[in-house]
């Protein structure tokens, strides 16, 4: 098993991207420790991963909050004993978020505050935990908006996502004589609830689905399947990196008929 022993904090465990790596990591041996904004949602992953055979528990915390991820970290340690992998997932992608002119100012801090701020904060108390735990993984989610511009304005998302490489770039610098390995992962348009509330017509669906060479938006469990590589012992050369996990949309050009 490739996560075996390990023990895995993931935030936005309630939903797509974290719900599946939750599962995922739990198969291959990982004790998950499911971190939501929504209590119910993440009981109900670690239900899931019950029912499955594995090993969970849950607990409520907002990222953006800096006694949450100080007490998601503390219950972690104090609840599994150690730390050896932080996957800093959970996200938010606002409606009202529009090019500069029309976005407003509310949604632009809620969307630092979640996507970037959270970031910070959850490495801010991960980073000690791991260094007590003699080294591990830091996958933070960004997105392939970080690396090109998106043909649906959202400026406060792209903002916070390009927040999100910046910073794992430079933490992975600082950390990396400490075994400790930050990587960003990039997921390309995704069939999730998130997404399709954004795009919410077929008209603006397929001005994205355009873009991607394999001409479907991806899975949450494929961008799950990449963050358990990250996650593991298997990448153990790699940090610093934006993972790109994209149906080739950063690749193209044009695309194909
Ligand atoms: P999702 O909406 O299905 O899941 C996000 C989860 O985060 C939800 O369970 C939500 O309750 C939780 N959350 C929101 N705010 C929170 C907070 N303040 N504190 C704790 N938890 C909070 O979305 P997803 O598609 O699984 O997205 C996961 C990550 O992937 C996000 O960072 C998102 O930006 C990123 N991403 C998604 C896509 C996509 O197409 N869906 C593409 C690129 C990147």
């Amino acid at each position: 098993m490739r996560l075996a022993e390990k023990v895995v904090l993931i935030t936005g465990a309630g939903s797509g991207i974290g719900r599946e790596s939750s599962l995922l990591f739990a198969r291959e041996g990982a004790t998950v420790v499911a971190v939501d904004l929504n209590g119910d949602a993440a009981s109900e992953t670690s239900a899931l991963v019950s029912k499955d055979g594995g090993a969970s528990s849950t607990f409520q915390a907002d990222v953006s909050r800096a006694a949450d991820c100080e007490a998601m970290v503390a219950f972690a340690e104090s609840t599994h004993g150690r730390l050896d992998v932080l996957f800093n997932n959970a996200g938010v992608m606002i409606s009202s978020d529009d090019d500069a002119m029309a976005t407003d100012e509310a949604t632009w801090d809620l969307t630092m505050n979640v996507n970037a701020k959270g970031v910070f904060l959850g490495c801010k108390y991960g980073i000690p935990a791991l260094r007590r735990a003699g080294g591990g993984s830091i996958i933070n989610t960004a997105s392939f908006v970080a690396v090109m511009g998106a043909a649906t304005p959202q400026v406060a998302y792209t903002a916070s996502k390009g927040a999100v490489l910046a910073l794992t770039r430079e933490l992975a610098v600082i950390h990396a004589r400490e075994n400790i390995r930050v990587n960003a992962l990039c997921p390309g348009p995704l069939r999730t609830e998130m997404l399709m509330k954004f795009l919410d017509t077929e008209a603006k669906r397929q001005r994205r689905l355009v873009h991607i060479p394999m001409g479907r938006f991806g899975e949450a469990r494929e961008v799950a399947q990449a963050a358990l590589f990250l996650a593991s012992d298997e990448s153990s050369f790699i940090t610093g990196s934006d993972f790109l996990v994209d149906g080739g949309i950063t690749a193209a050009y044009v695309t194909p008929e």
